[in-house]
């Protein structure tokens, strides 16, 4: 924490929206930077009242904002890891370039979780929302802080081969104050939960499903400064998909549910993955708010 007064901010602030506008960016960035980095609210920001204040707390120094917000304009440095945080769900999750940003399409996979829970809930015991659930790649920990709000009586497993990932989730869950609920383990995918195995209520995972080849070509912001270690997912983008479709019933109890996230246009393939497999049943898509089909769900029978 460092303290600036309100008219450094406040000129800070000018020069960064005019760099912005004739970056090609929307100023309206450097608002959000500022709500997250100084905690002002729309209302000041938009009224400038905080220019007569004499001293405001910000998390980084100015000089370290200024040099951040060039790495915005001339390098599409995305804006979450300027400012060190991303909002997620209930949640402003810390977030470095070790992990993927979290996304607000992949919020809905707890609600799916909730209502996947909620579908069984005469058929399963004990029900599946006081078990063990793993979330696998957890990269931030976003997943597993999701599963633990919704899930008050269940333990979290959260896996990642990411030591630095395993350390952010770790912070997040700390601030977020959810760290009772949630073990961390360092490995790949299922490898460190062998002692749960035919326990797990529930396997949930954003997985990284971006085709080799297209990863070059997303958004600068992506491919450029997130880890394609969260991205990649091999020369058809679903080998971590199949990999987690073919492991995840020796972990899951008989009952239990997958959820996995993918991309725009893996729906059919993912689909027959998990018939093949032969161990699901119920299997169901779901589309995003937008309307992709972006989720399979399938149950252990
Ligand atoms: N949804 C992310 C993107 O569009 C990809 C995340 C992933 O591969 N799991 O960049």
């Amino acid at each position: 924490m460092t303290v600036v007064s309100g008219n450094e901010l406040w000129q800070w602030r000018r020069v960064a929206r005019q760099n912005a506008k004739a970056g090609g960016i929307s100023p309206e960035e450097v608002d959000w930077l500022l709500r997250e980095v100084a905690g002002l609210d729309k209302l000041v920001l938009r009224w400038e009242s905080f220019k007569e204040r004499s001293h405001i707390q910000i998390e980084r120094p100015l000089s370290e904002l200024t040099q951040l917000w060039q790495r915005r304009l001339e390098e599409k440095f995305p804006l979450q890891y300027v400012a060190g945080v991303a909002p997620w769900r209930n949640f402003s999750l810390a977030v470095t370039q070790s992990v993927l940003i979290p996304r607000p399409e992949t919020e809905y996979l707890i609600d799916l979780s909730v209502e996947a829970c909620r579908d069984r809930i005469d058929s399963v015991s004990p029900p599946l929302q006081k078990g063990h659930w793993a979330d696998l790649g957890t990269g931030s920990g976003a997943i597993a802080l999701g599963l633990a709000e919704v899930f008050k009586e269940a333990t979290i497993h959260a896996t990642d081969c990411s030591a630095e990932a395993i350390a952010i989730a770790q912070q997040n869950a700390w601030r977020c104050n959810l760290n009772n609920q949630i073990k961390f383990y360092l490995g790949s995918w299922f490898e460190p939960l062998s002692a749960l195995k035919g326990q797990l209520s529930g396997v949930v995972a954003n997985p990284p499903y971006i085709p080799s080849a297209i990863v070059p070509q997303l958004q600068l912001e992506v491919s450029r400064h997130e880890p394609h270690l969260a991205l990649d997912g091999g020369p058809d983008g679903l080998d971590c998909i199949r990999h987690i479709i073919n492991t995840a019933p020796s972990y899951l109890r008989s009952g239990g549910v997958l959820l996995i996230e993918m991309m725009a246009g893996q729906a059919p393939l993912v689909c027959e993955f998990l018939h093949r497999h032969g161990s699901y049943n119920s299997i169901k898509i779901c589309s995003d708010l937008a309307g992709i089909e972006r989720f399979a769900l399938a149950y252990r029978s």
